[in-house]
């Protein structure tokens, strides 16, 4: 130990090197500042001395090797122990805040599913959220027994409306003819879908043929109210053909309405236009 006294033991040996041996080994056991004298009464004992003076150096410089070795033994654990008490820290602090940190990635989640499920120029739900909605609604209603109804919008005429003002024209009357028809929806379950270019598509849970109708009038009258320009248009304004149909699922087959409201769209066009067929 630096500033203390090396530890002496004085030896008077007689014995066999081996003997010394085992008698050093027993002092490195016992104190690791061990530094050792030995005396011989053997007569020429030259050549034990300068073994006795090796085995002492040796012993020395394992000693020294030694307390090199539990520094930097103790650095190292000083070491851990501070990144133990880092880790703890952090450790801590996600804990504390793991709720927030939840909430936010929920929150992001939340956002990108729904984004997928919309049409970005209308913020309307797109065929993936009206074919899943779908699903739901024509299960529900079966098994309840419960009228289920859909609306398909065309606006008429569109293409002369491109053509005269622009696409991008055309984007933003989309966008206000979204607006409108979203007006015209007032129940919590009803769903508005962006179905392609200029076809909107609405489901009414719980709304039977007469109801779909109603609706299908109060959005004609909506837009005669809101009359968009439209100069290539018969009417001078906006106007949309409307298949309406309503059923009580009895098969597996929730396609059976759709096919239905596109054959009475098809019927609106084929009769002049600005028309709803809401019946077979
Ligand atoms: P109809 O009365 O028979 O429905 O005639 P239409 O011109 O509306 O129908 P058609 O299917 O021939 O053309 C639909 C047009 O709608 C084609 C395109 O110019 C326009 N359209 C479709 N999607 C978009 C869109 O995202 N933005 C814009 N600006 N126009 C679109
Ligand atoms: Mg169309
Ligand atoms: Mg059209």
């Amino acid at each position: 130990m630096p500033g203390t006294d090396p530890y002496v033991k004085v030896l008077d040996i007689e014995q066999t090197l081996a003997d010394l041996n085992r008698a050093m080994d027993q002092l490195r056991r016992e104190r690791d500042d061990l530094e050792i004298a030995l005396t011989t009464a053997v007569e020429h004992g030259d050549a034990i001395e300068a073994q006795l003076e090796l085995a002492n150096r040796q012993l020395q410089r394992e000693v020294r090797e030694r307390r090199a070795i539990e520094v930097q033994l103790r650095q190292l654990v000083a070491t851990i122990s501070q990144k133990s008490r880092d880790l703890e820290v952090v450790l801590q602090t996600i804990t504390e805040h793991s709720d927030q940190m939840d909430l936010h990635w929920l929150d992001r989640y939340r956002q990108s599913e729904d984004s997928a499920r919309r049409d970005p120029l209308t913020g309307l739900a797109n065929r993936r959220m009206l074919d899943e909605r779908m699903a739901d609604e024509w299960a529900r209603a079966r098994r309840q027994r419960q009228w289920l109804a859909m609306l398909l919008c065309d606006v008429d005429h569109f293409k002369t409306y491109n053509d005269l003002h622009g696409h991008q024209a055309g984007d933003d009357c989309l966008k206000r003819i979204a607006e409108t028809l979203c007006q015209e929806l007032h129940r919590h379950n009803d769903l508005i879908a962006r179905y392609g270019g200029e076809e909107f598509v609405l489901l009414l849970p719980d709304t039977d043929e007469v109801g779909a109708q109603r609706v299908a009038e109060s959005i004609q009258r909506a837009f005669e109210k809101a009359a968009l320009p439209h100069e290539n248009s018969p009417h001078g304004r906006i106007t949309l053909s409307i298949g309406a149909a309503a059923m009580i699922p009895d098969e597996d087959d929730e396609g059976a309405l759709f096919a239905e409201v596109d054959r009475r769209l098809y019927l609106a066009k084929q009769q002049g236009r600005n028309l709803i067929v809401a019946s077979s």
